[in-house]
């Protein structure tokens, strides 16, 4: 068995639901120790419950991401509890909203922009800032809609373009402090995210899009995150790993 994440320890944001919840127990499954840093109580109660013996290794705590002195106990917390500095961190907290461009608000923009941009860049100068080991590592959780115009994304879209350049941005400058920095960027992945701002006709539409026809699981996601953030990936930072199951590559494709 691969033994190199044994031990070692993560912080995810966002970890107590979908995506941020699937990396967490694939995290765990290797050994290593997790912080999850969730905004919402009653998903993290859930959570904790659901890892049975493994919650030993777990550490939680509700924190806001766009609030940096949150964020800044929670990672000393984080530390404290493990005992060892930290390999990596997991910027899964976001938001989404599916809003034509006429209809969303300033308020709305600046709210979905807060939690998805300010929240990942606080969480990343936090965990710079935090005792780490030598070549550490982050991912960032982008999406599709950062780098196509689906419709209804003015306000998601733009956070999750922003975070694309964040990460290119941090990768460069964090070298230097021996932090490899990347994104994954998702297609629709069923999680309550998804389930609350996918109708079902809106679905169809989607899966016709996408060459493998079908939504991804969080595990799917956990794969790319995992490896991404894991010392398997030592030569690989400023990427935008896309999984998203051929939708940004497919053109048209012929139905006879
Ligand atoms: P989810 O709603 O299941 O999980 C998101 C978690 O973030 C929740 O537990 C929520 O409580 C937490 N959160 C929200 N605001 C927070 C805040 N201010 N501080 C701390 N925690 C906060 O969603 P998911 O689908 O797992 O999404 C995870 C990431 O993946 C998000 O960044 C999302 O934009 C991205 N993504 C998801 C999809 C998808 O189809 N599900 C597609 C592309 C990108």
């Amino acid at each position: 068995m691969d033994r190199q994440l044994e031990k070692q320890c993560f912080i995810i944001t966002g970890g107590a639901s979908g995506i941020g919840q699937a990396t967490a127990v694939w995290l765990l499954d290797r050994g290593a120790m997790v912080a999850i840093l969730d905004s919402n109580p009653v998903r993290i109660d859930a959570v904790r419950a659901e890892f049975g013996p493994d919650a030993a290794r777990v550490f939680t705590t509700v924190v806001d991401v766009c609030n940096e002195d949150s964020l800044t106990n929670a990672f000393r917390q984080s530390t404290d509890y493990f005992g060892l500095p930290l390999a990596g961190l997991v910027n899964s907290a976001g938001i989404a909203r599916n809003v034509g461009f006429m209809e969303t608000g300033a308020d709305m923009m600046r709210q979905v922009l807060d939690v998805n941009v300010i929240g990942t860049f606080l969480a990343s100068k936090a965990f710079v800032a935090s005792p780490r080991i030598p070549a550490a590592a982050i991912v960032n959780i982008a999406s599709v809609s950062g780098m196509t115009g689906n419709t209804g994304r003015s306000a998601y879209g733009a956070s999750k373009g922003a975070v694309i350049a964040l990460t290119r941005v941090m990768a460069t400058e964090l070298a230097a402090y021996g932090v490899r920095v990347n994104a994954v960027s998702p297609g629709p992945v069923r999680t309550p995210m998804v389930d609350s701002i996918h109708a079902r006709g809106f679905e169809a539409r989607w899966t016709s899009r996408i060459p493998l026809r079908r939504y991804g699981q969080p595990h799917e996601l956990a794969e790319a995150i995992g490896f991404l953030v894991s010392p398997s990936a030592s030569f690989i930072t400023g990427d935008v790993m896309v999984v998203d199951g051929g939708f940004l590559s497919a053109g048209v494709e012929a139905t006879d």
